[in-house]
């Protein structure tokens, strides 16, 4: 093959790299961001449910202290039971201590029911607190692999940048310009010829160009799409093993 179509068949392959190892490098930061996210989001939902066991324990305290207030007025009404002058009074103050002591009972139900919240609640809070922490183990893990990753990125393009730098100098003006312009137009410059059909196009290349492509001693370009076009023996599965 002309010394001239491996090199644009190299640079190519290098360009295709290069755009593919930038994608990357690119990518890498936006994974770590979603992993920021989902720690934010995580501390988000424990800071939540902390401010829910907080409104949890306030309720608990105030139905805490009624009870205390309601045990204490049931202790004065019964004191006054001794002092009253009439029956009226005094099944009046029975009624009224009978009520206080309803709703007493009333209380501690509601008490009861506020502590098996506030257990659920310390659980749920000890998941998060897990996931919190799980997940920020991912971040520091990820952020680790993927610092070594960007170097070695980093360290590959500049590799194949170089590479590249060396091919274009080893070829000439004219050929470089006209690869720069049909990648330009096309996105891709170099094509494989097959089957006499442009792989870049898929039009039928004409038996003549296809065997000058064939030969491979000369730069041809599709007579459709501009492509250079280069020839290439498929392999069948079975054969590569
Ligand atoms: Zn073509």
């Amino acid at each position: 093959m002309l010394k001239e179509l491996e090199l644009l068949i190299r640079l190519q392959t290098l360009d295709e790299l290069i755009k593919a190892k930038e994608k990357d490098q690119k990518e890498i930061p936006q994974n770590l961001e979603e992993i920021k996210k989902k720690v934010a989001m995580t501390e988000k939902e424990l800071e939540e449910i902390q401010k829910k066991l907080k409104e949890l324990e306030l309720t608990r305290r105030k139905k805490e202290k009624y009870l205390d207030e309601l045990a204490e007025k049931i202790t004065d009404k019964k004191a006054k039971l001794f002092n009253v002058k009439t029956n009226e009074e005094y099944a009046a103050l029975l009624r009224e201590i009978e009520k206080m002591k309803e709703e007493t009972s009333q209380t501690e139900d509601e008490i009861i029911i506020l502590l098996d919240e506030i257990e659920v609640t310390h659980k749920l809070i000890e998941e998060k607190e897990k996931k919190v922490k799980e997940i920020e183990e991912l971040l520091r893990k990820k952020e680790k692999e993927f610092e070594e990753i960007v170097d070695k990125i980093a360290q590959e393009i500049e590799s194949f940048k170089n590479e590249r730098e060396e091919i274009r100098q080893q070829l000439g003006d004219d050929t470089r310009k006209l690869y720069e312009k049909i990648k330009g137009t096309r996105g891709n410059a170099v094509v494989r010829a097959s089957n006499k059909t442009c792989m870049g196009c898929f039009m039928e290349i004409p038996p003549q160009t296809f065997l000058e492509v064939k030969k491979g001693d000369k730069l041809i370009q599709c007579p459709f799409c501009g492509r250079i076009l280069f020839f290439w023996e498929e392999k069948k599965e079975d054969e590569e093993g």
